[in-house]
């Protein structure tokens, strides 16, 4: 049957990583919905669309010639012939996303896309910050992974090899949670949504935990 296994939370609570992991353990497809926004952000930059043209971003992000794979441990997004599979990490694409993310035309594209994947798939681990409440509440195992700001900023610092000065990294993670906010809160989770908290957890921990919420 289907085992949907969906999970949201902010950047830096560490999702992606524990989402591969538990995906790759338990024999599930991975879906990094993330991943798509980012393309679809890439995809318009490339395209010279104006971000602050709504009814553009709507255009391209319908036409938007996406193919992103779901095997957890071979990461790989096209754009038509473009593999944008790094070029979507970018921090200018880290900028921008948020503009495309709070499109609702665009959204609703792209929330239709992933429901066809995990339809697809049927055993799956998708993760983003609406898959428990929009994209897929009717999911078996439904969890918001959370960290503290202070673990997040640790992991994410660790995750750049500490190029970046803290302020600026403080300022790219949080104000990238503010500007999400329109369309995410996770100060609470929606009802019948378990918390993981992972801020005093191992990686490894954190993964058995989500790993043993899943009920085969
Ligand atoms: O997870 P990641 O940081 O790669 O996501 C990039 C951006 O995509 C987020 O900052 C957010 O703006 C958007 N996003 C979203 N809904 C999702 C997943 C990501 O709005 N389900």
């Amino acid at each position: 049957g289907r085992m949907v296994v969906a999970v949201d939370g902010p950047s830096g609570s560490g999702k992606s990583s524990v989402c591969r992991a538990a995906a790759t353990t338990l024999g599930a497809a991975y879906l990094d919905t993330g991943a798509m926004y980012r393309a679809a952000t890439w995809y318009c930059l490339e395209q010279e669309v104006d971000l602050d043209d709504h009814k553009a971003v709507a255009v391209a992000v319908e036409e938007l010639p996406l193919n992103i794979s779901t095997n957890p441990d071979h990461q790989v997004i096209t754009v038509g012939e473009s593999d944008v599979t790094a070029a979507i990490r970018v921090a200018l694409i880290s900028e921008k996303v948020s503009q495309v993310a709070t499109n609702p035309e665009a959204r609703a594209l792209l929330i239709a896309a992933q429901r066809a994947i995990i339809d697809r798939e049927g055993f799956i681990v998708a993760e983003g910050r609406d898959i428990t409440t929009v994209v897929a509440p009717d999911a078996q195992v439904r969890v918001l992974l959370t960290a503290s700001a202070e673990a997040r900023l640790r992991r994410r610092g660790a995750q750049l090899g500490g190029t970046q000065d803290d302020e600026a990294l403080r300022r790219q993670v949080l104000d990238r949670d503010t500007k999400d906010s329109a369309a995410s809160n996770f100060t609470v989770a929606a009802d019948g949504v378990a918390v993981l908290d992972s801020s005093e957890l191992s990686f490894q921990q954190t993964v058995d935990s989500l790993i043993s919420r899943v009920q085969l």
